[in-house]
């Protein structure tokens, strides 16, 4: 039997309309996460026959505990295990259910959750705490939300929230970290060529209507929230959804990453504003870009190479444009050969440009975006083309960010893009 949720527990509203609302400084109260505690959330699947539907737990201090009398602000480290079960319920579909968290957690009045996995950061406001908000609310919603809007697969739904440090610590390196590493890998043995489906996601078409990512196991969505096994699981969670099958076929040309089918699917769902893309190359019919994308990358023709933009960088880049200059030539679902936004995930996949020569023709890219990147680009640049080491003979902005010098540093590296074929 199938029980309806649809009343929260919970002394402040629960709307999207609250879903944009910021938590700054001198409204907050208390703050998880963030760089300045771990904070960290999951989706696991439990034995439904073994599991108690609606139990909330708090483990550790709550946000009112005596020990932050006269404290200007609460800071807590938390973990959060959304536990689930029911007999439709896949282990493929934790990610997806797990991705709500974020937009579910935004929908408290009063507070503010970004980011995802275990970078995730929450913060909560005064006001909510004086209406009488505390940690287990936030089960309380997650609990409701994970069973009205997943009822087909969600029977059962036990939330804990850890706020020990030793806790939050030890539980984040047994148990978190693995079934992420776990998770990564799986979609890490997946290639293009493995399956017989890629996906269309037409999230964006609300604000980006000639806007549709096509989503392969070797190139997840521009946003960086929707991988291949992601768009899968949201197909058969939500049929009609935003996550439709196209059966790939024979390609036309492989080198590119052309398919007539995904032609025919492109051009249909943007109602013929788009009637090519191919997927492998950012200078023949690249992919569009809606305005959500974590990264742009773009020709720096001098250096027969591509730069990469992350949002988060604030300077001018090599090709003499900002992340948003480039960002308002390049998103909006229009096809701009030369530069493309993508996902953090995809500098690590050997179909990055790959009809350009790939991973190698990287020049530059911001320090942070590289460290983060490093060790998924130096395997599969090594991989590729036996290179060792290849981030290191990338520049970024502490060695160089004007033209003639980043070329320097390159040629001092010996970087392979120097002896590449001309990439225009
Ligand atoms: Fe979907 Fe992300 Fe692409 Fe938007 S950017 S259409 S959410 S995959
Ligand atoms: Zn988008």
């Amino acid at each position: 039997i199938k029980i309806k949720v649809t009343e929260i527990d919970c002394p402040v509203s629960v709307s999207s309309a609250f879903e944009g609302e910021r938590v700054r400084k001198d409204t907050m109260f208390a703050e998880f996460g963030g760089n300045k505690t771990e904070c960290w959330e999951l989706v696991t699947t439990g034995d439904v026959a073994e599991m108690e539907d609606h139990k909330i737990t708090v483990v550790g201090p709550d946000i009112d505990d005596a020990m932050f009398e006269g404290k200007d602000v609460v800071r807590l480290p938390m973990g959060v295990v959304v536990k689930v079960g029911g007999k439709q319920m896949q282990k493929d579909f934790e990610t997806v259910l797990e991705r709500r968290i974020h937009y579910f957690t935004n929908y408290i009045e009063g507070a503010m959750h970004v980011g995802q996995r275990n970078i995730a950061w929450i913060r909560l406001t005064k006001e909510a705490f004086e209406k009488g908000f505390r940690l287990k609310h936030i089960g309380e919603v997650l609990y409701a939300k994970m069973r009205s809007d997943f009822d087909k697969v969600v029977d059962k739904c036990e939330v804990t929230i850890y706020t020990n440090a030793e806790d939050v610590k030890r539980l984040g390196e047994e148990m978190v970290k693995p079934i992420y590493a776990e998770r990564d890998e799986r979609m890490g043995a997946l290639t293009d060529e493995s399956v017989d489906e890629f996906y269309t996601c037409l999230l964006c078409q609300s604000f980006a209507p000639s806007h549709v990512c096509v989503v392969t196991p070797e190139r997840l969505g521009l946003c960086g929230a929707v991988s291949w096994l992601d768009a899968k699981a949201t197909k058969e969670l939500d049929p009609m959804g935003p996550n439709q099958p196209i059966v790939k076929g024979e390609a036309n040309d492989e080198r590119l990453g052309t398919w007539d089918s995904v032609n025919a699917e492109v051009a249909r769902t943007t109602q013929g504003a788009v009637e090519q893309v191919t997927l492998y190359s950012i200078l023949e019919d690249p992919m569009t870009s809606c305005g959500c994308f974590e990264c742009i990358c773009g020709i720096m023709p001098e250096a027969n190479g591509v730069i990469i933009v992350n949002r988060e960088f604030p300077d001018t880049s090599p090709v003499g444009m900002t992340f948003g200059e480039l960002a308002s030539m390049t998103g909006g679902g229009v096809q701009t050969p030369g530069f493309m936004g993508h996902g953090r995930f995809l500098i690590g996949s050997k179909k990055f440009m790959s009809a350009e020569g790939g991973l190698s023709r990287i020049v530059w890219m911001p320090k942070e975006l590289k460290d983060d990147v490093a060790e998924r680009l130096n395997k599969a640049v090594k991989e590729m083309t036996g290179i060792e080491n290849f981030a290191d003979m990338v520049c970024d902005e502490t060695i160089a960010s004007d033209s003639e010098a980043v070329l320097e540093f390159l040629e001092s590296k010996g970087h392979p893009a120097l002896a590449m074929d001309p990439i225009m």
